[in-house]
């Protein structure tokens, strides 16, 4: 069952709602994004009456769904993730970009431009890289971090950067605006539980092999510890194919966005791994509704530490906003406002 809480509801009458259900030898998690404060019950409860009757209540829905705190059964209306001032969600279209790996401070700044140059109102970028080979370059950690805060800083775009360890969330967090969950590690609980108590938002992207079902269960991870600001990113999956890197799901998005109410949006870069791909990959996931779309972009693939094969660099760049701001007109979706800071 979930409670859905009125935006104008009070934290105390979010309280007794929590109380009424412990009462009655049930348990409540709260979980928040924004306005929409949702309480999720299991166990024992009052009767859904009289919790509909209570101060602040919108209205109680039983949902069957595991997923049942990001399900869209009981909110259809979907919601918008505020990253740093940047909405993400419907009626906005929201490009993140940035080099796959922080590499050097020159490289970090300049991929943030050549991000701005492409539309994009996030910078995203790894400090902490999981590599499938240990032989592979990891990233710069620690010092990556300094350099994305650097460069927010420089620039005025917010920052996106994967956190692989909930060791490294709380310095992670301090320097970024979003924390990403990649792909080999959507179904890290003890990763997602501690993204979920940081409560800052989280972008998830899918696992490989993960069907949608297991995606929204990591999704519902993050939302029971109480955090509901949560972007999926649909990445490509494995499959039989080889000519592309992964699979893009393009389904994934209309799918997902009638389960559940959180914003889906959709890697181009990762999915196809190649550069010639990534237009033709971005307006196909406008065009299916996604919220937005996430790109490597570089300096100098050539000399790229990590993923330079499917980094846009040049023209690729005004070609990506220019479609996305012709395509997000035609999707009724408005490319949303840099904040204040952003110069
Ligand atoms: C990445 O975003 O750089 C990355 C490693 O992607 P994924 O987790 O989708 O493989
Ligand atoms: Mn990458």
């Amino acid at each position: 069952m979930v409670v859905v809480m009125a935006p104008w509801a009070r934290p105390r009458q979010v309280d007794a709602v929590v109380r009424a259900v412990r009462l009655t030898g049930g348990r409540a998690v709260v979980s928040r994004n924004g306005p929409r404060t949702l309480v999720g019950v299991d166990g024992g409860a009052p009767d859904r009456d009289a919790l509909r009757r209570m101060r602040g209540v919108l209205h109680v829905a039983a949902v069957d769904a595991g997923y049942r705190l990001v399900s869209r059964e009981h909110s259809p209306e979907r919601s918008v993730v505020e990253v740093g001032g940047v909405p993400i969600g419907p009626g906005t279209l929201t490009v993140v970009a940035g080099p796959c790996a922080v590499e050097t401070p020159e490289q970090t700044l300049a991929a943030a431009r050549m991000a701005r140059r492409a539309g994009a109102t996030l910078l995203r970028g790894g400090a902490y890289k999981p590599r499938t080979s240990p032989y592979a370059f990891q990233g710069l950690g620690r010092r990556g971090l300094e350099i994305l805060a650097d460069v927010r800083a420089e620039v005025g775009l917010p920052v996106v950067t994967e956190v692989v360890s909930a060791a490294d969330v709380d310095v992670i967090a301090e320097h970024a605006d979003m924390l990403q969950v990649g792909a080999r590690n959507m179904q890290n609980f003890a990763l997602l539980e501690a993204v979920g108590d940081r409560g800052l938002p989280v972008l998830l992207k899918r696992g490989m092999t993960a069907t949608i079902e297991e995606w929204l269960l990591a999704a519902e991870y993050v939302a029971q510890r109480g955090n509901l600001a949560i972007v999926l990113c649909e990445r490509g999956i494995r499959t039989y194919e080889t000519a592309t890197r992964n699979t893009l799901d393009i389904a994934a998005v209309p799918v997902v966005q009638r389960l559940s109410h959180l914003p889906v949006i959709v890697d181009p870069s990762h999915s196809g791994g190649r550069r010639d791909l990534v237009l033709p990959l971005s307006r196909a996931a406008v065009v299916a509704g996604a919220d937005g779309v996430l790109v490597d972009v570089h300096p100098d693939p050539a000399s790229a530490l990590c993923d330079g094969p499917q980094a846009l660099v040049g023209d690729d760049l005004h070609r990506l906003s220019d479609a996305m701001a012709e395509l997000g007109r035609y999707m009724d979706r408005r490319p949303p406002v840099r904040p204040a800071a952003a110069a």
